[in-house]
């Protein structure tokens, strides 16, 4: 039953080659956001997984774990924290700079919109190197958060971005690519 969920978001996932530049095989979920029914089978799918997890915090990643992360919070009682692209957080914020492909980029997070202690799901749609999981990762833990585990529909395992993710649970993907 969980096999024939995965299986009907894994085939309302569509992929674009070439975009957003060449040789890019980009994975696009809002074609599973069009079909109701399977995109309720992904939260459900999480929700199922973290709700005796005593987890407190949904952490979501700018721009796609702000899909799918505030109904897994909802659903098991957690507070929703975005992880935004600088300059977007109004508040006083704390930021971890990361490696990109080519250059680097930055990831903030309000200060006090979590606590010491807080026990973190981190989501996005999908991990490729990890660079993106990890830097969230390290902004949780420097301000004393545990992050029980990763959340992502998508994973490109030749990447191994597991291997670049320290938190104890790693990723859980629903999806080869
Ligand atoms: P990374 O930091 O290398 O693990 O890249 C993951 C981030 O980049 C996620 O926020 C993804 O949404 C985005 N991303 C990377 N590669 C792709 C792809 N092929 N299709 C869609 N999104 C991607």
């Amino acid at each position: 039953e969980q096999d024939l969920r995965i299986a009907r978001i894994a085939s309302a996932i569509r992929a674009i080659p070439d975009f957003p530049k060449p040789g890019i095989m980009f994975q696009d979920i809002t074609t599973l956001l069009l079909d109701p029914e399977a995109f309720k089978d992904s939260i459900d799918l999480f929700v199922e997984r973290y709700k005796d997890k005593n987890i407190s915090v949904v952490a979501g990643i700018e721009a796609r774990g702000f899909i799918f992360g505030p109904p897994i919070a909802l659903a098991i009682g957690a507070k929703f924290v975005p992880m935004r692209k600088p300059g977007k957080l109004p508040g006083e914020v704390i930021s971890e700079e990361y490696s990109l492909e080519y250059g680097t980029d930055v990831m903030e997070m309000h200060v006090g919109a979590v606590q010491e202690g807080d026990r973190a799901l981190v989501v996005d749609d999908l991990i490729a190197t990890g660079g993106t999981l990890g830097a969230a990762i390290s902004l949780l833990e420097r301000v004393g958060v545990t992050v029980v585990e990763c959340a992502c529909l998508i994973e490109l395992h030749e990447l191994k971005g597991r291997e670049n993710i320290h938190a104890a649970g790693a990723a859980n993907s629903l999806r080869i690519s």
